[in-house]
């Protein structure tokens, strides 16, 4: 259940330093047009594909700046093409914050595919994060929270230390299905893959996995880092929970204190404004969270970052994965 392993001090050098609790913020950049293909809509003028890169990044930039927050960018490798794309994320690298793999294309259905399939989409981001940025990926994250046998073996093949594509919440899962449901009864196709149900009884903690069954704890040589739910009733603790109400962000807040560990995905979208970014009537339309102000959007993730820092070690997911490699888990700080 809801069990990690405790590291008993001296042996861990956090632990040594800090008796915080651990957290990390790392943002999926997903492109607009990964919405507007969930969505069932035309794929986004080209003077907006490139949107989230260019006006949510800097935005973020800016933020994680201001509460000295290293973060890990998930960074969809087929951006890379685009030279100014590029450029925007080596800010990122100087600034010190961690790439990470979100494949190269960003297909719902990657951890359905065959192996081979997997491996091409997963190395192309690989590469081009290399070759293209000299960065070398530690970790990867799955479009839509999915996992699957052979998307692990791939990712223990390329030598990843961890992955942070799971996200155990029953009521995120039943919300997609109704989204899903509703857009099939209106004759109206998603992109989106409901992820497999099993993934909802991993653990909500980091553990290493089992290579033949990975929502199972085991001895893969990668560690899973799920992404945050709350404890008891399993809410998302990402980014669009915490900018849809305030109430909402509230409560979430609360219910976290009571992990060791807070690993708080967002989205590059949750600092795009409707209005600001000139973002298409008809996806604002269809997503809640894009009628939400620019500016209440901000004000919510910078309180939520400065609740976070100040009684949390926040560090980029690799170092995650490093205390979880040398010491089994994450060290659970004396109350
Ligand atoms: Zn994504």
């Amino acid at each position: 259940m809801d069990k990690p392993t405790a590291c008993a001090p001296p042996g861990c050098p956090r632990s040594a330093q800090s008796r915080r609790r651990l957290a990390s913020v790392s943002v999926d950049l997903d492109p607009i047009g990964c919405y507007t293909a969930i969505h069932g809509l035309a794929p986004p003028a080209e003077a907006l594909r490139h949107v989230v890169l260019e006006r949510a990044l800097p935005r973020f930039l800016d933020l994680f700046a201001r509460y000295k927050v290293r973060a890990t960018f998930f960074v969809v490798g087929s951006d890379l093409e685009v030279a100014g794309n590029r450029a925007l994320l080596a800010e990122a690298v100087a600034a010190g914050h961690e790439l990470g793999n979100h494949s190269h294309t960003h297909p719902y259905d990657l951890a359905r595919r065959e192996r081979a399939a997997i491996l091409q989409d997963v190395r192309a981001c690989h590469e081009a994060l290399r070759s293209l940025l000299g960065v070398v990926p530690r970790g990867f994250r799955s479009p839509g929270y999915d996992m699957s046998v052979c998307l692990l073996d791939v990712l223990q093949e390329i030598g990843y230390r961890y992955d942070s594509s799971l996200l155990p919440s029953w009521p995120y899962y039943v919300a997609k299905l109704g989204v899903l449901a509703a857009m099939a009864l209106r004759g109206r196709t998603s992109r989106a893959v409901l992820t497999s149900p099993a993934a909802l009884l991993c653990p909500p903690l980091p553990y290493r996995p089992d290579p033949q069954r990975p929502h199972r704890r085991g001895q893969a040589t990668l560690v899973e880092l799920p992404v945050a739910t709350t404890p008891g009733m399993r809410l998302p603790a990402i980014g669009t929970t915490l900018v849809l109400s305030e109430r909402l962000r509230l409560h979430v807040l609360e219910a976290m204190q009571a992990r060791p560990f807070f690993n708080l995905e967002m989205h590059g979208m949750d600092l795009l404004g409707a209005q600001q970014d000139h973002l298409p009537a008809d996806l604002v339309r269809r997503q809640p969270d894009l009628q939400v102000p620019l500016a209440a959007k901000w004000q919510a993730l910078a309180s939520t970052l400065e609740r976070l820092s100040a009684d949390h070690d926040i560090v980029p997911l690799r170092e995650v994965a490093d205390e979880v490699h040398r010491h089994g888990g994450i060290f659970r700080p004396r109350s």
